[in-house]
């Protein structure tokens, strides 16, 4: 583990790690949505060895990060106008457009589809490595497969030290969620996962860009896994809450106070207005305040992992209005919690 810069990051310490990459090797990295897994994405062999580090499984395809819109040629064919449209307004950032895959991109990376996942990502670290191994480099999350993804370097070190080569420590990163999804090889144009730009900010480029929530059982096929209704999963049940503010948090209340006078071990993931509410749960992870999503978004899964952490047995979450980045943040919860929803009316 190496500590680099967020902003300007030591040429040395960049160079050590395109070396590891140069030789098939796998390095973890910051980006501004979450820490993600680096292989050289022109390298199949590399590639295959981030699919078992992760224990993700093949059918599962891969994101592909360039350091500049201009390289967009060299990884995917045929771009269409909406893809400049969309790079122009939101590159370097956290989208990641779904188009037709270029022969340079080996299948396993878009797990044998003929399309491909490119984003090119806003962090100083990303872009210099990508820049100095001179190929774009595939890059999923940090995590180990359904855990929360990593927001820290310490989280990349509890999923995969000891499978990986190396991890470059930037600090937390600033968006907390990944990047939004959108399949431009369809039409009209789909969003496949919400993400760190906000369906809303898509819809100012091209209204028919449309989302339809699906979140699919483990044993279903899906065209785009990260659909996976289990996913993000801390270890703890999660009881995810949803109605008017004032009925769910007496009843969140309630529920908290009886397993903890059973002697359960209880997490709150509080957004901070509620906090004083929900002082009868054993561990309290601030989400930050409803008026500002991006720190919500920020502080998600580091506080799932905290909770984690603590042991909790179930986690209580009131889930916030799915407005901007919160379709984003729902979306992470509802997955977390496996679907379960206790709607209070
Ligand atoms: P991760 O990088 O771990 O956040 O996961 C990447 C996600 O991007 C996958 O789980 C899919 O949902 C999506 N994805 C990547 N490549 C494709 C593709 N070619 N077609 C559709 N979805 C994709
Ligand atoms: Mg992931």
């Amino acid at each position: 583990m190496l500590r680099v810069d967020a902003l300007h990051p030591d040429p040395s310490i960049i160079e050590q790690a395109a070396v590891v990459l140069r030789r098939g090797g796998l390095v973890a990295l910051p980006t501004e949505t979450v820490y993600g897994l680096a292989a050289d994405a022109t390298n199949a062999a590399a590639v295959a060895k981030i699919f078992e580090a992760k224990q993700r499984p093949r059918t599962d395809p891969l994101i592909v990060h360039i350091s500049n819109t201009a390289e967009l040629p060299e990884v995917a064919a045929d771009p269409p106008p909406l893809a400049h449209a969309l790079a122009n307004a939101f590159w370097p950032g956290p989208l990641t457009m779904v188009l037709r895959r270029s022969p340079s991109i080996p299948p396993i990376v878009s797990s044998g589809l003929d399309t491909v996942a490119v984003r090119f990502p806003a962090h100083a670290v990303a872009v210099a490595l990508i820049r100095a191994l001179g190929a774009p480099i595939a890059a999923p999350s940090a995590n180990l497969f359904s855990r929360p993804s990593p927001t820290r370097a310490d989280h990349v070190l509890k999923d995969l030290g000891g499978r990986i080569d190396m991890i470059l420590d930037g600090g937390p990163t600033t968006v907390g969620v990944e990047s939004t999804v959108v399949d431009l090889t369809i039409d009209p144009p789909a969003v496949l996962r919400p993400g760190g730009v906000p369906i809303e900010a898509l819809r100012e480029i091209d209204p028919r860009i449309f989302y339809a929530p699906r979140h699919a059982a483990a044993n279903e096929a899906v065209s785009s896994p990260g659909m996976l209704l289990k996913h993000y999963a801390p270890r703890a049940e999660v009881r995810l809450f949803s109605g008017p503010r004032e009925g769910v948090l007496v009843r969140m209340h309630r529920e908290i106070s009886q397993l903890t006078s059973q002697g359960k071990t209880v997490g709150v993931l509080a957004l901070s207005e509620d906090a004083a509410s929900l002082n009868a749960a054993t561990h309290l992870a601030d989400l930050g305040s409803a008026g500002r999503l991006d720190d919500v978004s920020r502080n998600l899964f580091e506080g799932l992992r905290s909770l984690d952490d603590y042991a909790a047995e179930v986690i209580f979450v009131r889930a916030p209005d799915r407005k901007g980045l919160g379709e984003a943040i729902w979306d992470r919860l509802y997955r977390a919690a496996e679907g379960r929803i206790i709607e209070v009316v």
